[in-house]
């Protein structure tokens, strides 16, 4: 009982610790790129308007949900397909209809990970080697590869399969998989977006998370990949998206995620609740992509199987 107590009173802390703190909008810009590349000029020269977010957990394409937003905006079909589904609180359904059609589980059992109950940072990363014997690669193939087919997308969008955006092993696990399919001719799409991040918004965010990490006893994923993996960070976009029509949108579709989410976001989206959506995303006003088209140019990982 007294134990309990303590847990209580240090999530309680650490809420007020976390949720009072109201930056000034100085404080907020460093978090923001200070990178320019080049606005894309892929996606409207495609007539097949209709694309796939494959993804390990539905709250992941949250570094791409304004493109998404601003894609079906301009008339294109989008589905998210994922292995875990957060449902927002009172509805059967999670929140991606408010950027696309909605979202599919990949699995109905849910299992793609051996050992995953019993692993205690799950997050954390993990040699390639190990992911390759861990994850039910051939079953997840088999289930995305039909999917993908049928669904008939022009342009898959995923995590960058390098660093899975900060080392969870789940998003390098299916971002490798969707551009193997992708590169051994599987699947008929043209393009995969993969959603990245600038190398200073990476910087300031993992500097910013350390201590707090510290803090509350967890281990870092992203400077531990980085480690890991012999590298400097996620890889570099090619393309930014200019999205600041679609802050509204895109704030609402963050906000309307149960609080598990919710809490997540705010270590990688910094502040995100304390401003409103139009002057948040008048400085997060762009999302970036690394773009892989067919046939493979980027050189493979030594994970591809
Ligand atoms: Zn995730």
């Amino acid at each position: 009982m007294r134990k309990i107590h303590w847990i209580t009173l240090a999530i309680i802390i650490s809420i007020i610790a976390s949720c009072s703190y109201k930056p000034t909008i100085e404080e907020l810009k460093r978090f923001a790129a200070t990178e320019v590349y080049p606005e894309d000029s892929y996606l409207d020269t495609i007539s097949n308007k209709r694309a796939l977010i494959i993804v390990a957990h539905d709250d992941d394409d949250c570094v791409m949900a304004g493109t998404i937003a601003k894609l079906t905006a301009n008339g294109w079909t989008i589905r998210q397909l994922s292995f875990e589904i957060h449902n927002t609180p009172g509805e059967n359904r999670n929140p991606a209809h408010l950027i696309c059609e909605g979202s599919e589980k990949i699995l109905e059992d849910e299992l793609y990970r051996l050992g995953a109950d019993t692993v205690k940072y799950p997050y954390m990363p993990i040699p390639y080697e190990e992911i390759e014997r861990i994850y039910l690669y051939d079953k997840v193939a088999e289930a995305l590869t039909t999917r993908i087919q049928e669904f008939n997308p022009s342009v898959l969008f995923t995590f960058d399969n390098i660093k899975g955006g900060y080392g969870h092993p789940d998003h390098i696990f299916i971002s490798q998989l969707v551009l193997d399919l992708f590169n051994e001719d599987k699947i008929s799409a043209q393009l995969i977006y993969q959603g990245v991040i600038t190398r200073h918004m990476e910087a300031e965010i993992d500097r910013w998370q350390k201590p707090k990490m510290e803090q509350w006893g967890y281990p870092q994923p992203g400077p531990a990949a980085d480690k890991l993996y012999g590298i400097e960070g996620i890889p570099l976009p090619d393309v930014q998206i200019t999205i600041s029509d679609q802050a509204e949108t895109k704030m609402n579709y963050l906000r309307t995620y149960p609080e598990s989410v919710r809490k997540n976001f705010r270590k990688f989206i910094p502040y995100y609740e304390e401003f409103d959506a139009e002057l948040y995303f008048s400085i997060f006003d762009r999302e970036f992509f690394r773009i892989i088209e067919k046939p493979g140019k980027e050189p493979l990982t030594e994970m591809a199987t």
